[in-house]
């Protein structure tokens, strides 16, 4: 059963529910009021009627006494004697006591009974004379008019009860219809999303959008669209390793077949294979370091690090690399910062190697470590080619590099390096921040969170003023 039937189904027997209960209430409370008042016109006749009665030397009511009394149409009365006797009766072809059960009892009483087809409400009230009981009078009223009154009034209140469940089911069965439109959509379009295989598509969110379902295709949008970068990042993922494990491994089949057949140990070959090799090991690890700080196991020490220390080793150790570059330091602050000595050198031996492996001959690349309030700042700036607007967003994803790095550096990395940096700043609560002009350069800003300076005691006073102040 579809939810549109079911929610449908459940408010039509909600709605039938509480207007049966409505619909009972009104039928009972008008029952209550028409037989009060049922009783009450009894009453008043009774007492008319005992009013009227005379007895005379008999000991026996006097017909006579009757004469004068006017009765409406729907009543009857009795009157029986002391002795059991039925003495007065209108009309006359009812001898059998209205209601025997109350004559026999004696006491007032009301009751509801039914006699050759009439139904009647009765009263019964014992009569008292000087000399003691004196019979009983019994006034019947047909309910005749009331049961049509009563049975119009339940017929109404059940038709209404119906007609408002249909108007209302089916009220209700288009509004859940309208509401769920939007619903629908989502699940033909998710579908053919499946079908198609094609997570470029979205669904259209329905207006207005901050509703639960608009709010709940934003959502569904939002996750496709992560979906498709996640699956267009494994793509260049393949791509990129497919491609990258191809080069070397041609190198390394290459001189292993020249070696054989040349039958001795080539020290050219051999160290060509080592490269590769060495290139190959660096990408495992690279993938092996991202996937665990992706995943937040990349064991981290905790301990306090002087980034300055960090930044002059970078420096000595990448100045011997770049031989055609200037590599320069602009400022350095002494910083510690809490966090993995090893982790953090990596962060900034990637950022320079970027900015040395992106800067042409003659380009210059400059450090910098300040401290800015509690943070420790760290920049990388190159003169280098720069990078494309449209790649600024993607550069520190996993395996993207720009399209010019690709064609340009084939030795290059593999679009790893900046994600790990990403990754390990994050890990230590920093951050990565990168601005760049096509063309002028770039330049990559680390902020780290700094362990507070210690703070400098101001020189104790002299003993001469020591000794003024007292
Ligand atoms: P790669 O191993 O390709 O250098 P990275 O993750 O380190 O991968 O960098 C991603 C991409 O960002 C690079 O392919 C390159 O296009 C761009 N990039 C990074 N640093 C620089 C830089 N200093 N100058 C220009 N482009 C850069």
């Amino acid at each position: 059963m579809s939810l549109r039937l079911r929610l449908t189904l459940l408010y039509t027997i909600l709605l039938g529910g509480v207007l049966l209960l409505f619909g009972g209430l009104v039928y009972g409370l008008v029952n209550l009021v028409l037989v009060n008042q049922v009783d009450r016109t009894l009453a008043a006749a009774s007492d008319d009627l005992i009013g009227r009665l005379r007895i005379n030397a008999y000991n026996q009511f006097d017909p006579r006494s009757l004469t004068n009394f006017q009765m409406t149409d729907n009543l009857l009365f009795q009157v029986w004697g002391a002795d059991g006797e039925l003495q007065i009766v209108r009309p006359p072809t009812i001898t059998d006591p209205l209601d025997q059960k109350s004559l026999l009892a004696g006491e007032l009483a009301y009751s509801t009974v039914t006699i050759d087809d009439l139904h009647l409400r009765v009263i019964t009230v014992p009569l008292q004379s000087i000399l003691g009981p004196a019979g009983i009078v019994q006034v019947a009223i047909n309910l005749s008019i009331l049961d049509t009154t009563r049975q119009t009034l339940g017929t109404v209140l059940l038709t209404l009860a119906v007609l408002a469940m249909v108007i209302g089911g089916l009220a209700a069965w288009l509004m859940i219809t309208r509401a769920m439109a939007p619903l629908a959509k989502a699940t033909e379009v998710a579908t053919q999303i499946t079908k198609a295989d094609d997570l470029s598509r979205r669904i259209p969110v329905p207006q207005p959008a901050g509703d639960e379902v608009g709010r709940l295709i934003t959502a569904f949008n939002q996750t496709l669209a992560r979906m498709e970068n996640l699956f267009d990042a494994q793509r260049r993922f393949l791509a990129d390793v497919s491609h990258e494990l191809r080069t070397p491994l041609t190198v390394i089949k290459g001189n292993v077949g020249l070696m054989r057949k040349m039958k001795s140990m080539d020290e050219e070959s051999l160290s060509s294979i080592e490269t590769e090799v060495d290139r190959l090991t660096r990408m495992v690890g690279d993938l092996l370091a991202l996937e665990q700080a992706e995943s937040g196991r990349l064991p981290l020490e905790k301990n306090p690090v002087e980034i300055d220390t960090v930044l002059l080793e970078v420096f000595q150790q990448m100045r011997v690399v770049a031989t055609d570059k200037q590599i320069k330091v602009a400022e350095i602050d002494q910083v510690q910062v809490m966090g993995d000595h090893d982790r953090l050198k990596q962060v900034l031996l990637n950022l320079v190697a970027n900015a040395i492996q992106y800067t042409p001959a003659g380009g210059v690349v400059t450090l910098g470590l300040a401290r800015v309030q509690d943070k420790a700042r760290i920049t990388v700036t190159d003169t280098g080619s720069g990078i494309p607007a449209e790649d600024l967003p993607h550069i520190f994803e996993r395996f993207y590099r720009a399209e010019k790095s690709r064609t340009r550096n084939p030795g290059s990395g593999f679009g790893l390096g900046l994600s790990i940096a990403y990754w390990i700043a994050q890990l230590h609560g920093g951050t990565i921040e990168v601005t760049s002009s096509e063309g002028k350069g770039s330049t990559f800003t680390v902020w780290l969170p700094a362990i507070p300076a210690p703070t400098l005691l101001p020189e104790p006073d002299s003993d001469e003023e020591n000794i003024s102040d007292v």
